[in-house]
């Protein structure tokens, strides 16, 4: 759908019934069962009894809570009543789902497809008041939803730039090559703009050197320096980056400053370490060293607010200004296939948001900006080289949309893929909540297993991220559970009804007793209070099976805590080859001309793991360098 022409009229009358309707009163807590309309209370005479009822269901951050109006045979309104979804995600579900509900009269609608937890919470609610009214949610789940015609579907068409992709790489080429006086035109598959950069925290490394003035030199980063300049070079890569630090250090030494020493070359560094020595000097450097004037330039040609929260900032603020700049942006399009004629890139083939085959035409060139494969469980299967088993039923941290196209369309027309076996994964929560994490999170906190013994030094999670992991894969079931007790949950600022508030949302599991919480996580009751017992003993003798070296206080104060946490797939580092302009390179080292590459689709960066605040930070840096690069083409 063509970004600006939008809603149908439809969706707008819902919305703003929606709007009026909307009841703040907090009725959620007994909603979920009373019809709270007064005319709900009569005989039923149709399909529903006629009435308002609500329901909450569980959403991606709590619960979600809808209020349902029905006449005695249809769905009247849908009103969101409360939710704690996060802005600028969640919105295209709210915007979509209730219009979709009642447009269809069915509740088999599709989930937004960038905000699965809120759709289904919405569905999942609107099924409970459905039953509520008398009527029959399962029979109205098999109602066939009609895809309406959208209006303003891509066409057939001609540009100069065509981007594909709208995470942050590729928002941040549409802009630039318009910047560079480019038409262009930016397709995305998804039914909004983001990829997994909207889902990120939207942290963006840079160097600063107005920080760095504000700050005095001290010792101790001084024989850093030169510990990383001394250091024993793993690769040429390596001497290669040590060889940029020292003329960086040698300049910063020779100009008598006392400011503190940090500069791209650091970063660079820093970078190559934290991947194991994987990357491509050159490309980090490349990247380091165009990343503050990439964060400047967000701001101010393209209007991304640094003050705003998450991921949505950048995406929101460089769409509004592509869109004031003429850029044509097409969201529920995918491309499937990039047209190659006597060798060079002139185009793709894409689906269209009618699901007709169109092709783009390109003068200038294409961008690949269509993120990782982390999302597709037979690619991650193939690559993989980092884990022993990578299990199909893992789940993926980031956008459903990675499911690696870019590589695939790329290797079509000879681009070189590198370092795709390097996939991280994260242990993260699988309720999306936690109690006890953050500073000192182990001080008295042990990870157990689905049987309820521990199996790992906790805080190997701050030192060896990757062992840690490792060890949960080998667990049955490939979880694990975070249990503390209310003396450490209170000292993280929790109180009794906070964590009760929590256990009733499905976010963790409690007990009055250790028994009771075994029994809430499915865990032998027996066997949990063993663990328990014996890791208080070991706070007294200080050691334990596994190694573990901090000891603080004891699990002892009642209620006990439970939440689960699993292994996603975070990322993926591999992909096509580019170099310092965002060319894609073939599989001699030759440039594919009229291809360009950016973000998470390329490779030979980062090595083997990303460091966090880089990802977007080199997305944009090179979705930038992508754009100038193919409108000057
Ligand atoms: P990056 O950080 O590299 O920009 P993101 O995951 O943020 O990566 O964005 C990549 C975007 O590309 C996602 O929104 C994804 O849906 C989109 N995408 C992936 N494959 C295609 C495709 N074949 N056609 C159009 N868009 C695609």
């Amino acid at each position: 759908m063509k970004k600006f022409r939008m809603a149908a009229w439809l969706l707008c009358f819902a919305l703003i019934l929606g709007a009026c309707g909307a009841n703040t009163s907090g009725q959620s807590e007994t909603a979920a069962t009373e019809p709270v309309s007064e005319t709900a209370g009569a005989e039923q005479t149709g399909t529903y009894t006629p009435g308002t009822y609500t329901a909450s269901a569980q959403g991606k951050n709590g619960a979600v809570t809808v209020s349902v109006t029905f006449s005695a045979e249809a769905i009247e309104t849908i009103d969101i009543v409360e939710h704690q979804e996060t802005a600028g995600i969640s919105d295209g579900a709210f915007d979509t789902i209730p219009a979709a509900i009642i447009e269809n009269q069915s509740l088999g609608v599709d989930v937004y497809s960038t905000a699965t937890y809120t759709s289904n919470a919405i569905l999942e609610a609107v099924a409970d008041c459905v039953t509520q009214a008398g009527g029959d949610a399962e029979a109205l789940k098999a109602v066939p939803v009609e895809a309406s015609e959208v209006a303003g579907a891509l066409q057939d068409s001609e540009t100069d730039v065509l981007v594909i992709g709208g995470g942050g790489a590729g928002m941040a080429a549409a802009l630039s090559a318009a910047e560079n006086g480019a038409r262009v035109i930016l397709i995305e598959k998804q039914a909004s703009l983001g990829g997994s950069t909207i889902l990120s925290s939207g942290s963006f490394n840079h160097v600063d050197p107005d920080q760095n003035a504000e700050k005095e030199m001290t010792e101790s980063r001084a024989e850093a320096i030169e510990a990383y300049l001394s250091a024993e070079p793993m690769n040429e890569e390596h001497a290669a980056l040590q060889a940029a630090l020292q003329e960086a250090w040698d300049e910063y030494q020779a100009s008598g400053s006392t400011a503190y020493f940090n500069t791209p070359e650091c970063m660079a560094i820093d970078l190559f370490l934290y991947g194991s020595g994987e990357g491509n000097a050159e490309l980090i450097l490349n990247f380091t060293r165009n990343a503050t004037d990439t964060y400047l330039w967000a701001a101010e040609v393209g209007g991304v607010d640094w003050n705003a929260q998450g991921g949505a900032r950048i995406i929101n603020g460089i769409e509004a200004t592509c869109l004031g700049m003429g850029v044509e942006i097409y969201t529920d399009t995918r491309a499937t296939e990039l047209l190659m004629e006597d060798g060079v890139i002139v185009g793709a083939v894409a689906t269209n948001a009618n699901g007709e085959s169109v092709t783009i035409k390109t003068s200038k060139g294409v961008v690949l900006a269509t993120g990782g494969f982390s999302a597709n469980a037979e690619m991650r299967t193939e690559y993989n080289t980092v884990w022993e088993e990578l299990d199909e039923s893992l789940v993926a941290y980031g956008s459903a949309g990675s499911t690696g196209d870019g590589v695939i369309m790329a290797q079509a027309v000879g681009a070189n893929l590198v370092d795709m076996g390097f996939i991280t994964l994260k242990c993260e929560s699988a309720t999306g909540q936690d109690i006890a994490h953050g500073p000192n999170c182990y001080s008295s906190s042990i990870y157990v297993n689905q049987n309820g013994q521990r199996f790992v030094a906790e805080e190997t999670q701050a030192t060896d991220e990757i062992g840690l992991i490792k060890a949960v894969l080998d667990q049955p079931g490939q979880i694990y559970y975070m249990i503390t007790d209310f003396a450490e949950a209170e000292s993280r600022g929790y109180t009794l009804e906070d964590l009760a508030e929590m256990v009733d949302n499905g976010y963790a599991y409690s007990g009055e007793t250790v028994a009771e919480l075994a029994e809430a996580i499915g865990a032998d009751p027996a066997t949990l209070e063993a663990t328990v017992a014996s890791f208080n003993e070991s706070v007294d003798s200080g050691e334990d099976e596994f190694g573990r070296e901090l000891w603080v206080n004891k699990i002892e104060t009642g209620p006990y805590y439970a939440v689960p946490f699993i292994p996603y797939v975070h990322s993926t580092l591999g992909g096509v080859q580019i170099n310092t302009s965002a060319q894609v390179l073939d599989t001699d080292g030759n440039v594919i001309p009229g291809l360009f590459a950016a973000g998470e689709v390329t490779g030979d960066i980062h090595g083997k793991e990303r460091m966090g605040g880089n990802t977007i930070a080199e997305a944009v840096t090179y979705g930038r360098i992508a754009g100038a690069s193919a409108a000057a083409n």
